[in-house]
Order: C-alpha cells, then sequence, then structure tokens
C-alpha cells in the first residue's frame, strides 16, 4: 500500500488510520454479523454510533445546551436554501458578506425568498481580502448575517469574527470547521459539508440555536425545515449512517491528539512552515496576505501559467496530488485539513524549493 501527499479541496484527505479502522470494521462491525451500511438506522448498534458520534462533535466544540446539532444530507449547498427557508421570514430581509464563489451562492438562493442586502464585497480584488465590517454596517432589522468563515477556493479567513450585536451571526464553515476553536455561542447556525474537515461527502452538520427553530416559511418543504429534523433527532428519514459513523472516529482521532486547540496549533505550524517558504521564494507569491490568511487552504502561484501546470505535473509524479488551483482562480492550492500530517508539508516545501532551484 502506498498513500500520497492529497492536497485536495474537498473531497479531501482522511486520516490513515482512520481509513483502516473502517476497513477493519467494515464487514463485520464489531460482531454485528454485518456492515454498518447494512445497518437499519434504528438498530440498537446505530443507536450507539449516533450518540458517541453526537456526542464526540458536542464536546470538541464546546456546543452549549441550548443549540442542536443535527446530521443532515444535501451538502452545504441545501444549507444556501435552507437558512433563508428558516430563518428569513423573521423580518423578511437578511444581510450577507461576499466573499467568494460559495458566498455568492448563498447569496442567490438567499433571494429566492426575501431582500437581501449585500452589506460589504471583497469581489473588487478578486477575493483576496476579508472586507473591515463594523457593527453599524449591519440592518438591525436583518433576520440574520451570513458569512463564509473560510474561503476554500481563494483561502482567505475572517480573522475575527464581526460584531453583529443581537442579530444572529450565519456561518458557512465548511471548510474550517473544527481547525481551531470557534465559539459556538457567538452564532445562530453553523453549518459544513463534511467531506472538507470532518469525513465523507453525504454528511452535512448544522448546529443551530434553539431559539430559531420554527420560524420556517410556510412554503418550506418538510424536508428543508430545521424543527423536523430536530424533533426527529436527526431520524425524521434515514440519515447518511456510514458516514456519519465515519465522522464520529474522526472525531475520535481529533480526541486523541488532543481536540481543536491542539489541532489549532498543529494547522497554524504547518501553514506557517509553507507561507514562510513562499514569502521568501523569488518564484512563488500567494495572493492573499496578512491576517486573512487560511490555515487551511493555502493558494500560489508562480505568475507563470505554463510554469505553475509544470509545477504542477512534476508535484504529482513525486507524490503530492491534487495541487491544482480552483479552475476559477487557476495557479496551485495546497488543502492543509486536519488530516495532512506536518510531514506532508515539510516534503512539499522541500519539494517547492527544488523545483525552484531547478528552475532559476
Ligand atoms: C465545498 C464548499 C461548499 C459546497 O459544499 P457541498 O457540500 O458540495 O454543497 C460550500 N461552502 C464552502 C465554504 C465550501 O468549501
Amino acid at each position: 500500500m502506498s498513500r500520497v501527499f492529497n492536497f485536495s479541496a474537498g473531497p479531501a484527505a482522511l486520516p490513515t488510520a482512520v481509513l483502516e479502522k473502517a476497513q477493519k470494521e467494515m464487514v463485520d462491525y464489531r460482531g454485528a454479523g454485518v456492515s454498518v451500511m447494512e445497518m437499519s438506522h434504528r438498530s440498537k448498534e446505530f443507536k450507539s454510533i449516533f450518540d458517541e458520534t453526537g456526542n464526540r462533535l458536542r464536546k470538541l466544540m464546546a456546543v452549549p445546551d441550548n443549540y442542536e446539532a443535527l446530521f443532515l444530507q444535501g451538502g452545504a449547498s441545501s444549507q444556501f436554501g435552507m437558512v433563508p427557508l428558516n430563518l428569513i421570514g423573521l423580518t423578511g430581509k437578511a444581510d450577507y458578506v461576499n466573499t467568494g464563489a460559495w458566498s455568492k451562492k448563498a447569496i442567490a438562493e438567499a433571494n429566492r425568498y426575501g431582500k437581501v442586502n449585500v452589506v460589504a464585497s471583497s469581489e473588487d480584488q478578486t477575493f483576496t481580502y476579508i472586507p473591515e465590517l463594523s457593527a453599524s454596517m449591519f440592518d438591525p432589522e436583518a433576520s440574520y448575517v451570513h458569512i463564509t468563515t473560510n474561503n476554500t477556493i481563494y483561502g482567505t479567513v475572517f480573522p475575527k469574527l464581526p460584531e453583529v450585536g443581537n442579530i444572529p451571526l450565519v456561518a458557512d464553515m465548511s471548510s474550517d470547521i473544527l481547525s481551531k476553536p470557534y465559539d459556538v455561542g457567538k452564532f445562530g447556525i453553523i453549518y459544513a459539508g463534511a467531506q472538507k474537515n470532518i469525513g465523507p461527502a453525504g454528511l452535512t452538520i448544522v448546529i443551530i440555536q434553539k431559539d430559531l427553530l420554527g420560524h420556517a416559511l410556510d412554503i418550506t418543504p418538510k424536508m428543508f425545515n430545521y424543527q423536523t429534523h430536530a424533533d426527529a433527532g436527526s431520524m425524521f428519514n434515514t440519515p447518511p449512517c456510514f458516514a456519519i459513523y465515519m465522522a464520529g472516529l474522526v472525531f475520535e482521532w481529533l480526541e486523541e491528539r488532543g481536540g481543536v486547540e491542539a489541532m489549532e496549533e498543529i494547522n497554524r505550524r504547518k501553514a506557517k512552515k509553507l507561507y514562510d517558504y513562499i514569502d521568501q521564494s523569488e518564484m512563488f507569491d500567494a495572493p492573499v496576505k496578512g491576517n486573512d490568511r487560511s490555515i487551511m487552504n493555502v493558494p500560489f502561484v508562480t505568475g507563470d501559467e505554463q510554469l505553475d501546470a509544470r509545477f504542477i505535473e512534476e508535484a504529482a509524479v513525486a507524490g503530492f496530488k491534487t495541487l491544482k488551483g480552483h479552475r476559477s482562480v487557476g495557479g496551485m492550492r495546497a488543502s492543509i485539513y486536519n488530516a495532512m500530517p506536518e510531514e506532508g508539508v515539510d516534503a512539499l516545501v522541500r519539494f517547492m524549493e527544488q523545483f525552484e532551484k531547478a528552475n532559476s
């Protein structure tokens, strides 16, 4: 068996130890005689997997008791519609911050259900920064304020959360959930597709303050109403059982490594090594500067498309896979989520050094 260093933005690398454990339990889950994929979601075996996974998530993120943690399907993209369907009816309007392609998709969906006010945008500089935000920019009557905490494509992150007063803050946290501590109590809703920093695609996590349940627009399909899933303990219909099981294994792995605080330290160190190399390099440049730099997604360029293409090709041969930047921005992007070992970043930096020497 040989595993490459996989820098994919998503679905992204999973810890090898987690995959091996799943492999061991694949055919006969702990003596049940069946795989987790073949179990009733109402069986006592699955109930115990489900409860344990939920408890681990709540503990890792220190989710307060007045929040529900829901295990849904549909990806973060479904949440672009579910959030306004469930919340925009509070006042009929909502504030959004536009920091990239995913924010734009969220805005487009919200526009179908109410009045959307885009309070700030970084589109003028191809989303290479996070706009300055102050409390006075938000409409006190907005039903909620929506942000994308980490912008997967452009490699930016909110260096601090905006001051929104009493307006519920809603965050698409798909690409930095569990990468560092977030104070869940500061949010109305946190949502994330699992396939970046949690587990396999197919699972979507929604953490919602209980007060925000029960305000859905009348047109909301039952499956798109958070209340439905809160009432049924995420078992209104068949949940993504196997993905939930895998997420549970990842949560256990995170606990063994010291939890989210410990991950933040490792993640910051990994990102710093890469940015430090890029910043002193004569060949590579990172378009995002300063505190807005993501520690999860690191875009970089040489400024020469042909050289970028050669770098990506030679890197792949050397065992550094999926370094191509998003099709909308080009260049390279190294996604270094929790599961990317520090050795992977060290090895990538050494490879970049060699490439720079050989091509200058
Ligand atoms: C990947 C991603 C999405 C889209 O997620 P799906 O689960 O594919 O719908 C949305 N927002 C962010 C920030 C992402 O990184």
